[in-house]
């Protein structure tokens, strides 16, 4: 029998290292960058399928909307991507396929990066809009730094870039309590802003709200895109077409269509599912 070669060990050489070979399995550059990957995502509720067999892909920074009659399944997807409900079957991966959510728990999925904002506000009516926003950012930090750390600088100046953006500046002071039924809703969007989250989802975001309030929240939502993957499950067709780039029609829990704006509204099968309604 011949001996099996040994390889020798060499001295590594510092100096003249060779170039480390990628081992990912399909070349990144093919693909432009995706901020979530959900991949044959199935849910049964004691044998009802809310969803079934789900693939979606979102692009880093794009504004993705959700839209879909009632009880299709959104709402079960975004509990999917955030942890509250384990899917049955599938995955949903972070960034480049690297990380599957559904395997994590609620708490680490949101430090991962994944920010929820549910449909009725839920700021601490009792404090500050800023005191709101200061709580938010330090809220990942744990309880020993929440309540004795003091803001620094650059926190402060976060909390105010955020104000900025959701249009609260002028109203830093006020009681939460006190403020309009949509500002109860930028400044709880902003209090995820705190969190640095690299995707957003956003359940409903104009219900209840005045025209006024509905187009300065097109306004913001538009403004997070790029900076961040947003995503928004919304029944007004006005304020969708008023944001959207592309859009996923979900229909008793599976894709019905996708693509942009322009083309689902003529899609024959959305019509008759949905927008005929
Ligand atoms: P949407 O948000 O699109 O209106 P949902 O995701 O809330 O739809 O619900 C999808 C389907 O799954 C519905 O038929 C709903 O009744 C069912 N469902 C949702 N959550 C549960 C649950 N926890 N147990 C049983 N059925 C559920
Ligand atoms: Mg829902």
């Amino acid at each position: 029998m011949s001996a099996i070669p040994v390889v020798s060990e060499v001295p590594i050489d510092t100096d003249h290292r060779p170039t480390p070979v990628s081992s990912a399995p399909i070349p990144e550059a093919a693909r432009p960058p995706l901020a979530l990957w959900v991949e044959g995502l199935s849910v049964t509720f004691d044998g009802f399928k809310a969803l079934t067999d789900i693939t979606l892909t979102l692009e880093k920074g794009e504004l993705r909307c959700l839209i879909g009659p009632n009880g299709a399944g959104k709402t079960t997807l975004m509990d999917c991507i955030t942890g509250k409900t384990r899917p049955t079957e599938g995955a949903v991966y972070l960034e480049n396929r690297l990380t599957d959510l559904t395997k994590l728990s609620e708490c680490r999925i949101a430090q991962l990066g994944i920010g929820r904002k549910f449909q009725r506000p839920t700021v601490f009516q009792g404090h500050t809009v800023y005191e709101n926003c200061e709580l938010a950012l330090k809220g990942n930090k744990g309880v020993f730094h929440t309540l004795f750390a003091r803001l620094k600088p650059a926190d402060r100046t976060r909390i105010d870039e955020i104000l900025e953006l959701i249009g609260l500046k002028d109203h830093a002071k006020r009681q939460a309590g006190l403020l309009a039924h949509g500002q109860k809703q930028w400044l709880e969007i902003g209090m995820l802003l705190a969190q640095s989250p690299t995707v957003l989802l956003i359940d409903e975001p104009i219900a209840g709200m005045t025209h006024a309030e509905t187009e300065r929240t097109a306004e913001l939502l538009r403004g997070l895109a790029g900076a961040h993957t947003v995503v928004v499950v919304e029944h007004d067709m006005e304020f969708v077409r008023s944001i959207a780039r592309r859009v996923t029609v979900l229909h008793q829990g599976k894709v019905l269509a996708e693509g942009p704006m322009a083309q689902i509204q003529k899609d024959p099968r959305v019509v008759e599912v949905y927008l005929g309604e």
